[in-house]
């Protein structure tokens, strides 16, 4: 299998050099030049297996170029007793057409644990296969969910090191709690004076800092990305829509509804409808920030509009970087994408030719749901299936019902749950009619108590969790930050 980037057909390298690399040179994004298919015997064989087996025959699939021991290795190290349940993607029916894939189950209770608990070991075997002998330093600016996840993942990986930059205003408590208690001897966190852009533009700063790049080089160091423009984080999430087929008894067809910001995890739902899994339709669900919604309905992407601060904070975004990989998949023109790419830089705004358009109303549907539903469905869910839903899922719980009622009530509808509910407990007591508590941690007990729904252990350990982190700097200082972590002077 080989790869060629979203704006230039000639490159082709294989996986370990793109898991490696992160970004292509170019600007634009890996993808593999074909999409691998699986047959009526290979569902019928997975059927059979566990999670990491099924991820290693998947995976296998795409990342040709590693040997079944290197997949094993890495397949084993995320996906055994890393997760608080054996399959860590475990499908929940709550009617007959109706079930849940719950992807919270890991150390940091939201989706991006599937794909970072497997990352450093693609990134670290991938170095290796390579030929290089540096230690790979992960950047990353967060905004909550990302950056705890990475944490957890890369903590006490040999070969690497990590540091994470998040808003000193811009995250929760309970998310700030999370990070600033990180274990590890590998680990840094630091704050920073400013907001999300503030953190990533610092990042990306560092990361295209020749000067900067040179003085790790001397000292055995290397920069590389855990963002979820890595092919490296994109594949391990075709696994557990394969799985969920699998676990629902591989139905004639499904329709799945993903909640949605980068386009990673629906993108990661269209491969694995590419590789045979019959969805019939991808439903894009997003919050109040609906450009994907208008995008999919209308063929225009206009980045150009007010940004809504949500209960669902980890969908708040309005350029999905994702989605420059299925505009490659549908239109299969380099030259096309980086110049749509190059009018969303300058004008914020781009239209897709018809033919593109239609491929893309072929697989998708897109609609969005206000603050006030989004509420409403965390309760109507509760009070329905006695089931505790997270803002996030309630997006897409809302447009999934919406969906049944005006379009299609008969294919069985996977919804997509992407966080615990007690990662959010605030907005999810608030919609329930529960009493906030003095601090998150009573909030999460409150919760508890009228739900009879226990929060993970990840979660309320944090309460007695040692604070080691606590530093905040200015965005002019990250760069010190990172050196002086990494111990050059
Ligand atoms: C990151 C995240 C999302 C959005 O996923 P994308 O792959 O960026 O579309 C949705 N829900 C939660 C809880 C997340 O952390």
């Amino acid at each position: 299998m080989k790869y060629s980037s979203t704006r230039n057909h000639g490159i082709s390298i294989q996986s370990a050099q793109v898991i490696a690399n992160g970004l292509a040179l170019d600007g634009g994004l890996y993808i593999p030049k074909e999409i691998p298919t699986l047959s009526k015997q290979d569902f019928e064989y997975l059927k059979g297996c566990d999670y990491k087996t099924r991820a290693k025959e998947i995976l296998g699939r795409f990342l040709t170029d590693f040997t079944n021991r290197e997949l094993e290795y890495c397949c084993n190290g995320a996906y055994s007793g890393t997760f608080d349940n054996d399959n860590p993607a475990p499908v929940k029916k709550l009617e007959s057409n109706l079930s849940v894939l719950e992807l919270w189950h890991g150390p940091t209770c939201a989706f991006k644990d599937l794909a970072l608990q497997i990352l450093p070991y693609l990134m670290t075997v991938s170095v290796k296969k390579n030929g290089g002998t540096h230690k790979t330093v992960i950047l990353v600016a967060t905004s909550g969910d990302t950056g705890k996840a990475a944490l957890e993942g890369f903590c006490d990986v040999e070969g690497t090191a990590i540091m994470v930059f998040y808003p000193t205003d811009g995250v929760s408590n309970m998310q700030k709690k999370q990070m600033s208690t990180q274990s590890g001897d590998n680990v840094n966190v630091c704050a920073i004076k400013g907001n999300f852009d503030d953190a990533q533009s610092g990042v990306k700063q560092i990361f295209g800092d020749s000067k900067c790049a040179e003085i790790l080089k001397r000292n055995g160091y290397a920069f590389s990305s855990a963002n979820s423009i890595n092919w490296g984080r994109l594949a391990p999430q075709i696994v557990y829509y394969v799985s969920a087929y699998l676990d629902m008894d591989c139905p004639a067809q499904m329709n799945v509804v993903v909640p949605t910001g980068n386009f990673g995890n629906i993108l990661a739902a269209y491969y694995a409808k590419e590789m045979g899994v019959p969805i019939k339709k991808l439903i894009c669900a997003s919050n109040s920030n609906k450009v994907l919604t208008d995008f999919i309905n209308t063929g225009i992407y206009d980045k150009n509009r007010e940004f809504f601060t949500t209960v669902s904070p980890s969908m708040d975004i309005l350029i999905s970087s994702n989605l420059e990989r299925l505009l490659y998949l549908l239109s299969g023109d380099d030259t096309l994408v980086a110049s749509l790419m190059q009018q969303l830089k300058t004008v914020g705004k781009y239209t897709v030719p018809d033919e593109v358009f239609k491929k893309l109303q072929q697989s998708f549907y897109g609609d969005f749901c206000s603050e006030d539903e989004t509420l409403k469905t965390i309760k109507a869910t509760f009070d329905k299936y006695g089931y505790l839903i997270d803002t996030h899922t309630a997006v897409a719980m809302t447009v999934a019902q919406r969906y049944a009622t005006q379009c299609d009530g008969t294919t069985p509808t996977l919804v997509v749950s992407t966080a615990s509910p007690y990662k959010f407990s605030p907005a999810v007591s608030r919609s329930l009619g529960i009493a906030l508590g003095a601090d998150e941690f009573e909030t999460v007990e409150n919760l508890e108590n009228a739900t009879g729904t226990k929060a993970p252990q990840p979660i309320k350990e944090l309460k007695n969790k040692e604070v080691r982190f606590n530093k905040v700097v200015n965005k002019e200082d990250m760069r010190g930050e990172v050196l002086n972590f990494l111990g050059i002077k």
